[in-house]
């Protein structure tokens, strides 16, 4: 699958579309488009590729990344996955959005949970659902294990790791997803994180100042 990635909205959040190139259909995860613009930027943009959503996932239900839910379920009639975790944050988003002084449509309610150990089939595709809480209790990615690629919400960044000083994290948990999870998939697979540019979970694992492999200082 194709993955086209966009930038979106005052944190500058990545959304990413998982393409079905012989289907032309699509996941969308993590919407996270804001105003006119932005919406009318990823329309114009599956149009042109004749796109089609079939299918909405969260990796975590920060403001940041389901900001375009409710816009994807006007737009293609889909209501969010995301773990069971995840629910209550998702439901009060509308605070959050206030807290920022955002405007936010309230995203539709999730229809169904995701897990760890239930594979996502698409078509004839195939996500694991990795449980990674730490960042955000109710987070999970996405790893595309024929492909070689993580969607990894804010678990990993290239060089850095998502904030754990939000309410709801619990910086030794990161540090357990990161090290026992994220950490054991192959070296050359690719992580797409929620923010900032792509990089590997072998780089990270050698590289990254806050967990590496086997230290962390968060
Ligand atoms: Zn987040
Ligand atoms: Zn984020």
């Amino acid at each position: 699958m194709e993955v086209l990635k966009f930038t979106f909205g005052p944190f500058s959040e990545n959304t990413y579309v998982l393409v079905d190139q012989k289907t032309k259909e699509c996941i969308v995860v993590d919407p996270g488009m804001y105003d006119s613009s932005e919406r009318a930027y990823f329309t114009s943009v599956l149009e042109s590729k004749e796109l089609k959503p079939t299918l909405l996932l969260n990796t975590h239900c920060h403001i940041d990344h389901v900001m375009g839910n409710a816009f994807i379920h006007d737009q293609f009639g889909l209501s969010p996955q995301t773990h069971v975790k995840a629910i209550e944050m998702l439901e009060r988003a509308d605070l959050a959005a206030k807290l920022y002084g955002l405007n936010y449509d309230l995203s539709p309610a999730a229809h169904t949970t995701l897990e760890e150990g239930k594979n996502i089939s698409f078509n004839s595709h195939e996500l694991e659902v990795l449980f990674t809480p730490g960042h955000s209790p109710g987070h999970v990615v996405f790893f595309n294990k024929t492909e070689g690629y993580l969607i990894g919400g804010d678990v990993l960044f290239k060089g850095s790791v998502g904030r754990v000083d939000l309410p709801g994290s619990v910086p030794a948990d990161l540090v357990k997803s990161i090290q026992n999870k994220v950490y054991l998939l192959p070296e050359e697979t690719i992580i797409y994180s929620g923010h900032g540019p792509e990089t590997t979970i072998g780089v990270e694992k050698k590289t990254n100042p806050l967990v590496s492999e086997h230290n962390s200082i968060l």
